[in-house]
């Protein structure tokens, strides 16, 4: 997904939209994620994951780079319902038109980085700093 128009550092892009499911069934219906590399899930909190593969918007388009102009940030409702937290694209600088939107998938999973985990997670984002893989360090 590029850009059309000059976006300002901190602009909020769009939401990352989708239907909101749990991590149950998310594993249920995709396996546990470490499997397909390739969804449009993306984990809102503890409970819920946002899947974009029905209702999805613009934003599951966004390609993951290793030096993003962009990050997706979670919003925690105030009221405390998790259903109601939602995850914004923000700029992370300042972007010109013509320019590809990018942000840090942040893939961590639990379980061990295997071979043949680092190459269904592998990085062709062409970035200079490119780690050459989705996946994250383990927290
Ligand atoms: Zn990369």
């Amino acid at each position: 997904m590029f850009a059309r128009a000059a976006i300002p550092a901190g602009t909020h892009i769009l939401d990352y939209k989708g239907r909101l499911i749990t991590h149950a069934r998310a594993d249920r219906v995709y396996g546990d994620g470490a499997e397909s590399g390739h969804t449009f899930l993306f984990a809102l909190n503890r409970r819920y994951i946002v899947d974009a593969t029905v209702g999805g918007n613009a934003a599951r388009w966004i390609n993951h780079s290793c030096t993003p102009n962009c990050q997706a940030v979670i919003v925690h409702h105030a009221d405390g319902n998790p259903r109601r937290d939602r995850i914004v694209i923000e700029a992370l600088r300042d972007i010109a038109p013509g320019e590809e939107l990018t942000y840090n998938y942040g893939i961590v999973l639990d379980v061990r980085h295997t071979t043949r985990l680092k190459k269904l997670w592998a990085c062709h984002c062409g970035s200079p700093a490119c780690t050459g893989t989705l996946l994250q360090p383990k927290y």
